[in-house]
């Protein structure tokens, strides 16, 4: 298996991925997504809402505020309850986040969810060392909340406290009764959003797997359980979220699987939670979980906020409040499983073998040299007439080889090269990324064979 340290090296290295803050020396589990990155995670969320939103007659999309009343947190269970379990080395006051700490020795172990006291114990019995300086001099274990308090400037006191949002399933659930009385939706329904969550989170360091901002892409299909049966639905979105990491991201089925929630490791208000793991060089991990909510949510906000969040039945006739399947996935997290899924080295060629709708580019277009303007001018206008449609990169640094290899780094499907010969025929060479094979096609021919190999 490819090692976690290769993808961090090329994502620096070519404009994927840097650390955040980094030339103050970096600040832990923060990073900026460079001109490459961003492109491809662009790439990755439109593909998600094209798939979801716009493919999915019942599902509409909103974009909610980062910065939420406390209210909203404190009905939510968030400020009393969304906290981990931490605990410290007392030796050289490194902070662990308990339940990694002890499974990240003891493998076959799951202990998310455990109470306190039990980790504690749990940390003693199995000898557990600090990864950091290998002493075993634990405070006891203690709970640490995620969310981010901010104070806002133009109110007074208690009232300034608000939080950034610690998830942005929230932000649909406050505008259920917006959503319905503005449109046209009727049961059963979704409403999708992407945005950023922060959590105040104490992270292993496996890169972009756990940060303490990251994008969420979040789904709220709300049901009447009185006409539909949540297994139904939950097996229903089992199948859509897998056909869209084999489909849509062209992933791997083998790296692949479903994991069930125990009781202890479950929210108390979910009646089942299941996992998408993904393979990760770390383990198998949590990639897009899926869980029935029930009624909790609207039903804590009901009673928080005094609005009536209840709809009318189908049928028509009685006022119900829906319950809830989520799917719940982290961009970012697609965006490493993408990387890892998709790198190969074949001798000394690194090549991300994305899938094209991911490639940051579409096409590279290289006059042969820099220096001969005829070339120049000819490349230039292919290049401009590409752009009209694909997002296509210009290089004309270096020499071809030096191209093509920094092309493969970044996965772009094709490289065309204007050469002498395009000057007396009209054809340049096309070069496809993962067999290295080139061929000769007619300028005219090419927005169309450029269409038909990506599609
Ligand atoms: P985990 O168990 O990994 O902490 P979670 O169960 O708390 O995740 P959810 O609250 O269900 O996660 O969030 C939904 C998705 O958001 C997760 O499946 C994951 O892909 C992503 N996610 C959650 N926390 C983070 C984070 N700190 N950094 C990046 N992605 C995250």
């Amino acid at each position: 298996m490819i090692s976690l340290e290769k993808i961090v090296a090329l994502a620096k290295r070519r404009g994927i991925i840097y650390p955040g803050s980094d030339i103050y020396g970096g600040l832990a589990n923060t990073y900026d997504y460079g001109p490459v990155g961003v492109e491809i995670l662009r790439n990755i969320k439109d593909i998600w809402w094209k798939f979801f939103v716009q493919g999915i007659d019942n599902i509409v999309g909103l974009d909610a505020s980062i910065i939420s009343h406390q209210k909203l947190w404190q009905a939510s269970g968030h400020t009393s309850g969304f906290a981990d379990a931490m605990v410290d080395c007392k030796s050289c006051k490194s902070r662990f986040r308990a339940d990694h700490l002890i499974e990240n020795q003891k493998e076959d172990l799951n202990v998310e969810g455990q109470p306190e006291e039990k980790l504690s114990e749990l940390i003693k019995k199995f000898h557990i060392k600090c990864p950091n300086c290998k002493k075993e001099n634990w405070t006891s274990v203690r709970k640490f909340n995620l969310l981010f308090p901010v104070n806002l400037g133009i109110v007074e006191g208690d009232q300034s406290l608000a939080y950034l949002r610690g998830e942005t399933a929230q932000g649909i659930f406050i505008n259920f009764k917006n959503v319905v009385d503005s449109t046209r939706v009727k049961l059963p329904f979704g409403i999708a959003q992407i945005g950023k969550s922060f959590r105040n989170e104490i992270t292993l360091g496996n890169f972009i797997f756990r940060t303490i901002e990251f994008e969420q892409g979040e789904i709220e299909y709300f049901f009447d359980p009185g006409q539909d049966t949540w297994e139904k639905i939950f097996e229903t979105w089992k199948k859509t979220m897998w056909t869209f990491v084999t489909k849509q991201l062209s992933i791997d089925e083998k790296k692949l699987r479903w994991r069930k929630h125990s009781d202890e490791e479950r929210s108390f208000y979910s009646t089942r939670t299941e996992d998408l793991e993904y393979q990760f060089p770390f383990g198998f991990k949590e990639l897009w979980g899926l869980a029935y909510r029930t009624d909790y949510d609207l039903r804590q906000h009901m009673e928080a906020s005094g609005e009536d969040l209840t709809i009318e039945d189908p049928a028509g006739g009685k006022r119900i409040t829906p319950h809830v399947i989520e799917p719940a996935v982290g961009i970012n997290r697609l965006l490493l499983m993408v990387l890892l899924d998709s790198y190969s080295e074949d001798g000394e060629r690194v090549v991300l073998k994305l899938d094209p709708k991911i490639a940051a580019y579409k096409a590279a277009v290289f006059p042969l040299l820099a220096n001969k303007p005829d070339l120049v001018k000819k490349a230039r206008s292919i290049y401009d007439a590409l752009k009209q449609d694909l997002n296509v990169v210009w290089d004309d640094r270096g020499n071809i080889g030096k191209r093509y290899f920094a092309q493969d780094e970044i996965g772009t499907p094709f490289c065309l090269t204007v050469d002498f010969q395009t000057l007396e025929d009209n054809t340049v060479t096309l070069r496809d990324r993962d067999s290295a094979k080139q061929e000769r096609l007619k300028i005219p021919e090419l927005q169309n064979t450029l269409k038909e190999k990506l599609r």
